[in-house]
C-alpha cells in the first residue's frame, strides 16, 4: 500500500478526523474492531470466519499467534507488496545489513527461530558441498553428532535432530571435551535452560579448542536488548532469535546470525535453492522487509520508556482492582533469560472471594472479549502485548469476574 492509500483509508475511518493523522497511523486498529478496505466496506475476516479475537494477557506463545506486528512492520509489508524482487539479492542484502545492525559478521531472515536451529545445524555439516546439501538428512557414513548440555534438551532440539544427526548429551566442560569426536559438526547452547554445567565462556572456549562451531538458541531472550549483541561478542559462532516475539516481526521470521561462512552455508540449505532440507521452511519477500523493519524499530525504541509503561499498566489494574477485599496486586519481573520483563500476580482470600484463580482464568477466556490470562495459585496477568485500551479491559473483567464471589 502506497503512504497515499495509508491516508486515504485513515480518512475513511471514524474519529480520523479529530485524531492527528500520525496517531491514526502508529496505532493498529482497536482489537476486534472492523478495518476498512480499499473500497470503504467494512471488512472483519475473524467474524466472517467464526474466530474468537483473543486478548493475549499472558506472554508471547506461538499457538496464541506470537506477537501483533507493529504498525511499521505493517507498513513495510504493505508498501514492498507491488514488485517482485530476486530473493537471493533480498536476502544478501537484508542480512547484510541486519549484520551490521547486530554487529555480526553475517545474518540472514529464517522462518523462525527453529528454522534457524535446522539450518544452522545443516550448515554445520554440509558447508557449501552441494553433494552433501543434496543428501540431508541421509548423509552415508556415520551419523554426524551435536554437542549439548542435558539440562539443556529440549523440545527444539527436533529441529537439529531434522538434519539427520544424534545428539551427544554431556554435563560440564570436561564431559563436554571427550565427547567430542571426528563425528562431531556442532555443539548447541540453549540459552533459556533452567540450569547449565557449562559457563557460556568456558562452551565456546571448548568448542573452539576443537573447531566445532557453537550455536546459541536465544529465541525469547530480549529484553533487554543488549542481548542481540552478547552472544557474538562471547565467540558464538551462530545465534538465532525469533522475529515474532518481543521484536514484533512477523511471527514466520526469524533471524540467524554469526561467522559468514556459515550463513553463507545455511543460506544455499534453504529456500530458494530448490533441493536443500530448508526449503519448506520458506521466508517470503515481504517477511524479509518485515523483519528487517522490526528489528531496526526495535533498536531504537526507548527501551526505558517502554518498561515504565509496563510498570503503569501493572499499577493501573492493581488500583483499579484495590477495591476488592483481601486482594494483593504484586508486580513479578523473572529473572529470565526469556519473558525477563515485568508482568503481574493477583491473589486474595479465598474464604472472603469465593473463587479459584483456575476459575477466573476460564471465565476470562470464556467472555467477551476473549482474555487469555494464566495461573493456577495466583491470577497471572502479562501487560506487555496488550494494546493500549486493552489494559482496562482486562481490570474490567477480572473485576467483574471477581465482584460476584465477595462473601
Ligand atoms: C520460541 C522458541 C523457539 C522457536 O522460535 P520460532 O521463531 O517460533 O521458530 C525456539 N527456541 C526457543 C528457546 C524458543 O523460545
Amino acid at each position: 500500500m502506497k503512504r497515499r492509500d495509508v491516508i486515504k483509508k485513515v480518512s475513511l475511518l471514524p474519529l480520523a478526523g479529530v485524531l492527528p493523522l500520525q496517531a491514526v497511523i502508529a496505532a493498529p486498529p482497536a482489537a476486534g474492531s472492523p478495518v476498512v478496505n480499499s473500497a470503504g466496506e467494512k471488512v472483519d475476516l475473524f467474524s466472517e470466519l467464526g474466530v474468537t479475537p483473543i486478548i493475549n494477557a499472558l506472554v508471547t506463545m506461538t499457538f496464541l499467534s506470537g506477537s501483533l506486528m507493529l504498525p511499521e512492520v505493517l507498513e513495510a509489508i504493505n508498501t514492498t507488496s507491488h514488485d517482485f524482487a530476486n530473493m537471493y539479492e533480498l536476502q544478501d542484502k537484508a542480512g547484510a545489513r541486519i549484520a551490521e545492525m547486530l554487529h555480526a559478521e553475517a545474518a540472514m531472515v529464517t522462518s523462525g527461530a527453529a528454522c534457524a536451529l535446522t539450518i544452522g545445524t545443516a550448515a554445520c555439516i554440509t558447508g557449501n558441498d552441494q553433494q552433501k546439501i543434496r543428501q540431508l538428512p541421509n548423509l552415508p557414513g556415520p551419523q554426524k553428532e551435536v554437542i549439548m548440555q542435558k539440562s539443556h534438551r529440549y523440545l527444539f532440539d527436533q529441529a537439529v535432530r531434522n538434519t539427520g544427526v544424534k545428539i551427544v548429551d554431556v554435563e560440564g566442560a570436561g564431559e563436554m571435551e571427550k565427547a567430542i569426536n571426528e563425528n562431531t559438526v556442532m555443539a548447541l547452547y540453549f540459552n533459556a535452560a533452567d540450569s547449565s554445567s557449562i559457563t557460556h565462556e568456558d562452551f565456546v572456549a571448548v568448542a573452539r579448542r576443537h573447531n566445532i562451531p557453537a550455536f546459541i538458541d536465544a529465541a525469547a531472550d530480549v529484553p533487554p536488548v543488549e542481548n542481540l549483541f552478547k552472544f557474538q561478542k562471547i565467540g558464538f559462532d551462530l545465534v538465532t532469535f525469533s522475529g515474532g516475539k518481543m521484536i514484533r516481526g512477523p511471527q514466520s521470521a526469524g533471524l540467524l546470525f554469526g561467522r559468514k561462512d556459515l550463513i553463507e552455508a545455511a543460506k544455499l540449505n534453504h529456500s530458494p535453492h530448490e533441493c536443500p532440507i530448508g526449503r519448506p521452511m520458506k521466508v517470503n519477500k515481504e517477511e524479509i522487509f518485515g523483519m528487517y523493519a522490526a528489528l531496526k524499530s526495535y533498536l531504537q525504541r526507548d527501551h526505558k520508556k517502554d518498561w515504565q509503561d509496563w510498570l503503569d499498566r501493572i499499577k493501573f489494574i492493581g488500583n483499579y482492582l484495590s477495591g476488592i477485599p483481601t486482594i494483593v496486586s504484586e508486580t513479578r519481573i523473572p529473572k529470565g533469560p526469556a519473558n525477563a520483563f515485568p508482568s503481574m500476580t493477583v491473589t486474595w482470600n479465598q474464604t472472603k472471594v469465593k473463587i479459584t484463580p483456575a476459575e477466573v482464568v476460564k471465565q476470562l477466556l470464556a467472555g467477551k472479549p476473549s482474555i487469555f490470562a494464566g495461573g493456577r495459585d495466583k491470577l497471572s496477568i502479562g501487560v506487555v502485548l496488550l494494546q493500549p485500551e486493552q489494559v482496562e479491559i482486562v481490570a474490567k473483567r477480572v473485576k467483574e469476574i471477581l465482584t460476584p464471589a465477595i462473601q
